[in-house]
């Protein structure tokens, strides 16, 4: 369709049947995905924009000068005579195909489970390699988690990142047994409160130091802890005076209010396992990144929108990760 011709395409519409605009409902819908993803890229374009002068010689005198491939605006310097779009000076500038770069992107944060790289690779057919780089791009401009502080009730246990190949990894410790510190080379710390916050701290082994190093400062002074029951945080809240609830295999005891348990943590260590599970076992420096991306994901209002609009803002090189 060389010309949009809207009376033409209503009474194409007319004939369809409901089954088929049903399915025009989920085509226009994509459509208007991908539309988006333009319209944010032009934004930086537009006057008062980051990108509104000459990149060259920062004159503002311009004028319209076709599209892009992929339907951006291009401008042209009325000065030097210089071309650009929205997306020079940013992560996207000298990307081939940066649709591809934005459908990655929106599948990281809005699909049910992203892509591995080698599947990647398959459907938006370019290299693993390519895959990985984006991918280590978009979460490098991903906003760190908050630092909220955990107040209240704070639940923490330490979760084993499966190790070895994409899950074939040593099975996860039962629930109550206790992880041995040995088997806590590469690991995280989640902790949660009731007020939705959340920390990953990265830790080195099941220690009082690595533990309290990772926790104590990431929790306000009056808080309560809930954990499994590993004796190194006993120890911890009897050093620091924290009223502290162990629950063994996920028990009570008789002394344990109600509202004091762990399944808040335990339901986040749950969703980030199954969330890695495709991803061959990452390396410590990168355990960091996929956390981000998880915490990026992990909210009901995610939208990769807000996702390419920090990695437009992230500079040109935004290739170093964490
Ligand atoms: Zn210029």
């Amino acid at each position: 369709m060389s010309h949009f011709d809207p009376a033409e395409f209503s009474r194409m519409l007319a004939r369809l049947t409901p089954q088929e605009l049903r399915q025009v409902e989920g085509i226009v819908a994509e459509a208007r995905k991908r539309a988006e993803a333009v319209l944010e890229i032009d934004a930086r374009a537009e006057a008062g924009g980051p990108a509104s002068s000459c990149p060259r010689c920062g004159g503002d005198e311009r004028i319209r000068w076709g599209r892009t491939r992929t339907g951006a605006q291009r401008w042209n310097c009325s000065g030097c005579g210089a071309t650009w779009s929205g997306r020079s000076d940013t992560p996207l500038a000298r990307v081939h195909r940066p649709d591809l770069v934005v459908a990655l992107a929106r599948d990281m944060i809005e699909a049910p489970q992203p892509m591995s790289c080698r599947r990647g690779a398959e459907v938006l057919d370019t290299s693993r390699h390519s895959i990985w780089r984006w991918r280590m791009t978009i979460i490098g401009a991903l906003a760190p988690e908050p630092d909220g502080t955990l107040a209240g009730i704070v639940e923490a246990d330490e979760a084993r990142e499966p190790k070895g190949v994409a899950g074939v990894g040593p099975a996860p410790a039962r629930s109550g047994q206790r992880p041995r510190a040995a088997a806590l080379a590469l690991a995280r710390l989640p902790a949660t409160d009731r007020g939705g916050h959340r920390v990953f701290e990265a830790i080195t082994d099941a220690g009082q130091r690595a533990i309290s190093g990772a926790l104590l400062p990431v929790m306000a002074r009056d808080a309560v802890l809930c954990t499994d029951g590993l004796a190194t945080y006993a120890r911890i809240a009897r050093d620091e005076r924290i009223p502290h609830f162990a629950l063994n295999a996920g028990r009570r005891s008789k002394r344990t209010p109600r509202s004091h348990h762990i399944n808040t943590v335990n339901a986040l260590i749950g969703r980030f396992r199954t969330f890695m599970k495709p991803f061959c076992s990452p390396s410590a420096k990168n355990l960091a990144a996929y956390g981000r991306w998880h915490a990026a994901r992990d909210n009901d209002q995610r939208d990769y929108l807000d996702v390419l609009r920090l990695l437009l803002a992230s500079g040109p090189r935004a290739n170093t990760v964490c």
